[in-house]
């Protein structure tokens, strides 16, 4: 589909990590992602984190695009894959380093039926070529409209069962337009420019898919776990 990897760093500031992302300070939306600081003393208008999303990298990318050409920058079709943390408590569900993958697209004419094109076609090449896909609006500091992105439950097919908590669907995604203060904080002009991004973690679909049932099995170096994959 023409997203092309970019790799982006693990250490982030506050700025980048959130207020570019239309995260301003004391936003409650910043309680969503508690985070682990690396040096906040006299930093405290931006302090140094752990980045707890991939997110910041889609500044760093339009940045660096719209850097080249101010007047008349390219257009952006991304993939961001990489380590994030968040300062949780570890259970089953949640681990406080997990892998997240976001795709962003960046260009004029950019509309959400290309988000729910692109995210239905992966989805099904995911799931299978029959696997049905509904959009649920949600909310994201970062981008407006949002929605989260679920697939029929491929264990029962719909009807309901434990993977999905008798819904008949699982959750897969999030994503929405990205926020026109999030693109003019990369350089490009709202006025002109539109953009779609998305984001999923590896480990929750590998859990989907595979059945497993604990998270932590993937930081537990257990081998006899890790040869099955
Ligand atoms: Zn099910």
């Amino acid at each position: 589909m023409g997203f092309q990897v970019y790799t982006s760093r693990e250490v982030e500031t506050d700025e980048m990590n959130f207020q570019m992302l239309n995260f301003p300070p004391h936003h409650p939306a910043r309680e969503m992602q508690d985070s682990f600081y690396v040096e906040a003393e006299g930093r405290e208008d931006n302090p140094i984190l752990m980045r707890t999303h991939t997110s910041p990298g889609q500044i760093r990318a339009m940045r660096e695009a719209s850097a080249i050409n101010p007047q008349n920058p390219p257009p952006i079709r991304i993939a961001l894959p990489g380590m994030c943390y968040r300062y949780e408590q570890i259970t089953a569900r949640s681990e406080i380093q997990f892998n997240q993958v976001e795709g962003l697209a960046v260009g004029e004419g950019i509309t959400f039926a290309d988000l729910k094109g692109t995210l239905t076609d992966f989805a099904r090449r995911m799931f299978g070529q029959d696997a049905r896909v509904r959009f649920r609006a949600s909310y994201f500091p970062f981008t407006e409209p949002s929605a989260e992105v679920d697939v029929e439950c491929f264990v029962c097919g719909g009807k309901g069962c434990q993977v999905c908590k008798n819904s008949g669907w699982l959750e897969i995604l999030g994503c929405g337009m990205v926020h026109p203060n999030v693109l003019q904080n990369g350089g490009y002009d709202p006025k002109r420019y539109t953009g779609f991004a998305f984001g999923m973690g590896p480990e929750r679909q590998l859990m989907l898919r595979n059945k497993i049932n604990d998270i932590r099995y993937f930081w537990g170096n257990n081998v006899r776990f890790l040869e099955q994959f």
